[in-house]
């Protein structure tokens, strides 16, 4: 199912390339390749840092994890404040995926390789490029996770190992409580932030 967006008619070269963009984030070829180029990206990062430097591996293993960790953060933040907050821009695009959770309506593909790529550039600023690479590999490699998991919760169908099921669960329950269970990857935040969803039942029973 796909979402027709930026129908109007008025000129000018910019408006043809954004309304060319928006059908673009729209189309199933655009979703897919989206996902590889995600993950494209974080690989390419983390392999250049590599080869620049692999003298200290336990130094690099903390900061592959604190990019994790940052990017867990960033995936709650957007999701909570971004995706169902009060900017239309994001809040609109959101809106359709809670709506047809199996539609292809994504950002374009080329975008988050390229937030990342200039997130890269602006770290390198303020430490040496092999960590700069490191970090920010890892939070793509974070954001791709988060995409593939997010695929896979909603088009795997049901899972057969019970914490799996779990995992799915809580996002699903997100879509019917949009206020509660922001995080898809782990439910970190919503734990330490208060949004976690605890079923009536349970409430009840305390
Ligand atoms: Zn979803
Ligand atoms: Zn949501």
């Amino acid at each position: 199912m796909t979402q027709q967006r930026g129908q109007g008619v008025d000129g000018g070269l910019g408006t043809g390339v954004l309304q060319a963009i928006a059908r673009m984030s729209s189309t199933r070829a655009n979703y897919w390749v989206s996902h590889v180029t995600d993950f494209l990206v974080g690989f390419v990062l983390l392999g250049a840092s590599f080869w620049l430097d692999h003298s200290q591996p336990l130094l690099s293993a903390l900061v592959f994890l604190l990019g994790l960790f940052i990017f867990s953060f960033i995936e709650y933040a957007f999701h909570r404040w971004l995706f169902h907050g009060a900017v239309p821009l994001f809040e609109r695009g959101h809106t359709i995926h809670h709506e047809q959770p199996l539609g292809y309506d994504s950002l374009p593909f080329f975008f988050p390789p390229a937030v990342v790529m200039l997130l890269a550039a602006a770290l390198a600023l303020a430490m040496p490029a092999a960590l700069a690479l490191l970090l920010s590999g890892a939070i793509a490699l974070g954001y791709a996770l988060y995409g593939f998991s997010h695929l896979v919760i909603h088009r795997r169908g049901r899972f057969n190992h019970p914490l799996a099921r779990k995992w799915a669960a809580v996002h699903h329950v997100h879509h019917h409580h949009p206020d509660k269970n922001y995080g898809v990857t782990s439910p970190l935040w919503d734990f330490l932030l208060g949004t976690w969803y605890v079923s009536k039942s349970k409430v009840r029973a305390r």
